[in-house]
């Protein structure tokens, strides 16, 4: 499929760790506008799965196809893969805007710095225009006034929604996250989902790993239920959680209420 509404198609994904095989052949898609969760126990291969479409992690076979442009592959001669050429990887990353757990703000910059960073010295954008647009999108995460601070300044909750502006600023064609709210007090979850809320109402393309259902099943067009490096079970929110077929999707539903 290459039609123009497709952002990401994620074709027969395996990804090996030496002799352990985290990604036993996933395929997914994400039309412009979806929000889709995956869902899953710990070690199922969520984060592999994320890590492996902005190819932090290299999959051992598969394709990842962004915007209709696939990542080309060569073999690595070790029985797995490398991207054929580096700079499509880089090009077709700045489509991609990724959150992680655990915030990584690079420290040393102030929150604005953070923001404007790439969007000035990756994407070639001027100074005056990166700030322009770092100010207006601190405002919509609430930080405006903390533009000027250092992220060790900043509440985990703080750091995660300037993390978010940060990712939103290079214009991104599809947001991951990867359980933006694990890491956070539970007092802090809230202004974080807020955010994400708030953007899955504006239809913004996003794959989202989280481990917060009643969030998933409100923000969420689509569920995707990994189990062992595979999608055991997918479909609407209300299928998945108020419906669920298999015997292990049941377990885990169970498991977190
Ligand atoms: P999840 O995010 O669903 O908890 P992960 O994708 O982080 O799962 O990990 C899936 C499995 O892959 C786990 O068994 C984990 O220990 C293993 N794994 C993840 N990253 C690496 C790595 N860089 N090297 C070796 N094993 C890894
Ligand atoms: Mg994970």
């Amino acid at each position: 499929m290459t039609d123009s509404a497709q952002a990401i198609a994620v074709s027969d994904l395996h990804k090996r760790f030496g002799p352990l095989e985290v990604l036993k052949g996933v395929s997914l898609t994400a039309k412009k506008g979806d929000v889709i969760a995956i869902i899953g126990g710990s070690g199922s291969g969520k984060s592999t799965f994320l890590r492996c479409i902005n190819m932090l992690e290299l999959p051992t076979a598969g394709t990842v196809t962004i915007h209709g442009e696939t990542i080309a592959m060569k073999k690595d001669g070790h029985g797995g893969q490398l991207p054929a050429d580096r700079r499509q990887v880089q090009r077709l990353r700045t489509q991609l805007g990724m959150v992680f757990q655990s915030f990584n703000l690079w420290q040393h910059m102030t929150i604005l710095q953070n923001v404007t960073e790439v969007p000035i010295h990756v994407l070639g954008k001027s100074k005056a225009e990166a700030i322009e647009t770092a100010e207006a999108l601190l405002r919509r995460v609430g930080l405006y006034e903390k533009r000027d601070a250092y992220p060790a300044f900043l509440s985990g909750g703080q750091q995660q929604r300037a993390a978010i502006a940060r990712a939103l600023a290079i214009q991104p064609l599809v947001m991951l996250f990867d359980e933006p709210t694990s890491a956070l007090d539970p007092e802090l979850v809230g202004e974080v989902l807020n955010v994400i809320g708030d953007l899955a109402k504006e239809k913004r393309t996003m794959i989202l790993v989280t481990h917060e259902m009643k969030f998933a099943r409100e923000v969420a067009n689509h569920i995707v239920f990994l189990a062992d490096g595979l999608i055991e079970e997918q479909g609407p929110p209300d299928a998945i959680f108020g419906a669920p077929k298999s015997e292990r999707l049941k377990r885990f539903i169970s498991s977190i209420h």
